[in-house]
């Protein structure tokens, strides 16, 4: 009021002098009062907003609608002390929305915040500060003690950092404290993210108590998860080396693509696996994803048998696959430059796929598509309730925390239904083209049976032609001469054994030769046909045998045959030939007549004795006048 008193003075032109002093008093009181005004508005900038660790009440709360937060490129180079950081005049900025979770986004540079907090309680109150995310790069806690002047507590760790000063041996950054009544600290934490890609910070202050049975419950959980897993796998691992089905090995391929990828991206491999290897943290991360996408492809392959059920999606899928796995080494040879949510989204889309070709093959009414799609249903309800919990549609209950877990070890479980129905689908199809085969084979055998059978039967008669045509005389079907040394040779043994002797009668047929020459040689062939069919019983005995050994002479064994015997037969056959009556114009009988000579065999005969006496015997029933017999 004094300097527009003043100034309304100066303007009236009320007395110069006056106006001056009243126009200086005015100035110096402005500025005075500018000032006084600086230090107090530079005060309320550094006042932080004091957390009452009372508000616990429900044993945890999100820190960061409390917090300030600064980009480091306002700290000053070289840097302070991070304690520094809170006594000097720096652009903190108080967070103005109640969202529970850090998100700083891209930014290559690294981000502080700052909160206080204030313990008026009576006893002393033990607390646990924790950053849950395991994939955070570097992330820095500090508990300053203000009135002390000193630090009380402090962590280091993230997925970049070597040699990292874990408060708890746990997968998160998790800081235990003791606030003693009445104390203040400020917590003061720097996250850095390497490649710029900040992941969000969920900063959470926990009663110690709550968080140790948070912490142990999710532990269990995580044990009894990967220990199914686990059990999947080496089940499967066993199944496959015992029956070397491809589906199997796939399985359990996809089985431990997932595991280990779980295993990095919980934060538990860093913590228990391989402490420290974090460029491998790294590689791992995004290879296991790879592997999970390429035998996910592949397993989904063998499993629905999709290159022939469905060949254009299955191609598609195999080029996203391809280009997942491409992706994955582009990621590994430069962090930089490559991003996870690409190698996301292709595997996605091969993911979107993969669920559009087991719906066709499913409604070509394939039950093991069916099953899969279970499955993969049972996954999506976790990762749906997983992603619903992030964007704060449904309350995180310490099942619903769970969900994405849940969800795969039910898909993982469904896909074991799958394999074994598609086992014994396999199975009943090879046992169905065993029995085929089975059933071809006995037809081919039963064939070749038949055919070795009729083979057979026309080699032996082709055999019996031949013994036929080497035994017989081919005109009348008579013994031949080639048989008759055989016999006799047999039939002069048997003879010796027995009582009786062995008869022998030597043929000739009388004035052949004019016959053949006046008849035709075809009609001498058919009075040759005609003795051969005479010289049979009746005519003969059964055990009598007759020969053709030449031209028109005719042989007749007749073994245990006496004197009066051969006497009787030889007569019989003489005269069974003239009775036959077969003409002969040169006769002087008029028909057909034979000569015989006949014998009876001795013991010391042998073939040539026996045959000489015959032929002596037929020479000279000839010399007698023919058409007789006459006897050695
Ligand atoms: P003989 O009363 O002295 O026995 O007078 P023959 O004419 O019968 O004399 P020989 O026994 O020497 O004659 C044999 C004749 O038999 C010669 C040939 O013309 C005839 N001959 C021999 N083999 C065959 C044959 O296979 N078929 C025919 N049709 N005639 C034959
Ligand atoms: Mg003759
Ligand atoms: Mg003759």
């Amino acid at each position: 009021m004094d300097t527009v008193a003043a100034w309304a003075v100066c303007l009236s032109g009320a007395g110069r002098a006056g106006a001056r002093a009243l126009a200086l008093v005015g100035v110096a009181v402005l500025l005075g009062l500018l000032v006084l005004a600086t230090p107090a508005r530079a005060g309320v900038a550094l006042q932080t907003p004091t957390v009452d660790v009372a508000m616990l009440q429900g044993g945890s709360m999100w820190l960061r609608p409390l917090a300030r937060t600064l980009r480091e490129d306002a700290v000053p180079r070289p840097p302070p002390t991070p304690l520094a950081l809170l006594q000097t005049d720096l652009p903190w900025q108080p967070v103005r929305d109640l969202e529970p979770i850090f998100g700083f986004g891209f930014d290559r540079q690294a981000w502080w915040v700052h909160v206080a907090l204030r313990h008026d309680g009576p006893a002393p109150l033990e607390l646990v500060l924790e950053a849950a995310e395991p994939l955070i790069d570097d992330i820095r806690v500090w508990v300053f003690d203000r009135g002390r002047g000193t630090w009380v507590a402090q962590a280091h760790q993230g997925d970049r950092v070597v040699g990292a000063m874990r408060a708890l041996e746990h997968r998160h950054l998790a800081l235990p404290l003791t606030l003693q009544p009445g104390q203040q600290v400020d917590l003061l934490v720097r996250v850095f993210a390497v490649d710029g890609e900040h992941d969000p910070l969920p900063l959470r202050l926990w009663r110690a108590a709550a968080f140790f049975s948070h912490a142990q419950l999710e532990a269990w959980m995580y044990g009894a998860y990967y220990g199914a897993l686990g059990v999947l796998l080496l089940y499967n691992l066993l199944l496959w080396a015992g029956t070397r089905e491809p589906p199997f090995g796939l399985y359990a391929l996809y089985l431990g693509s997932f595991l280990l990828w779980n295993l990095t991206y919980r934060g538990y491999a860093l913590l228990y696996l391989w402490p420290d290897a974090v460029t491998w943290n790294q590689i791992a991360l995004v290879g296991f994803s790879a592997a999970i996408y390429a035998t996910m492809a592949l397993f989904a392959w063998t499993l629905l048998d999709l290159p022939r059920r469905t060949p254009w999606l299955a191609r598609l899928q195999a080029v996203l696959a391809l280009a997942a796995l491409a992706h994955a080494v582009w990621i590994a040879l430069d962090p930089q430059a490559a991003t996870f949510a690409t190698l996301d989204l292709v595997g996605l889309a091969m993911f979107g796929v993969l669920l559009l070709a087991a719906l066709r093959v499913a409604w070509q009414g394939e039950r093991v598509a069916w099953i899969y799609l279970a499955a993969q249903g049972s996954l999506l309800a976790g990762a749906g309730v997983y992603y619903a919990i992030k964007l704060e549609w449904l309350a995180p209950g310490p099942l619903a925390l769970q969900a994405l877990n849940l969800g795969s070890a039910g898909e993982f479980l469904l896909l074991a239904l799958a394999l074994a129905y598609r086992i014994n689908q396999l199975k009943a199809q090879r046992d169905l083209a065993q029995g085929r085969l089975m059933e071809t084979l006995h037809q081919m055998n039963e064939r070749l049976e038949r055919e070795v059978a009729e083979r057979t039967e026309q080699l032996t008669q082709a055999n019996q032609a031949l013994t036929k045509l080497a035994t017989h005389d081919p005109l009348t079907g008579l013994y031949n001469r080639h048989t008759l040394l055989e016999r006799l040779t047999e039939e002069l043994a048997r003879a010796r054994r027995h009582p009786q002797p062995l008869g022998l009668l030597m043929l000739d047929l009388d004035h052949f030769k004019p016959l053949n020459d006046r008849g035709g040689h075809a009609y001498g062939d058919h009075v040759l046909r005609q003795l051969g069919v005479l010289l049979h019983p009746p005519l003969l005995r059964t055990t009598d045998r007759a020969f053709r050994v030449g031209g028109e002479e005719f042989l007749v064994l007749a073994p245990d045959t006496d004197a009066d015997g051969l006497q009787t037969l030889a007569e019989r056959v003489r005269s069974a030939v003239h009775a036959q009556g077969w003409p002969h114009p040169d006769a002087s009988i008029g028909w057909v007549t034979v000569s015989v000579g006949a014998t009876l065999s001795r013991p010391d005969d042998t073939p040539e004795t026996i045959f000489a006496r015959a032929d002596q015997a037929l020479y000279e029933a000839k010399r007698l006048g023919r058409n007789r017999v006459a006897y050695a």
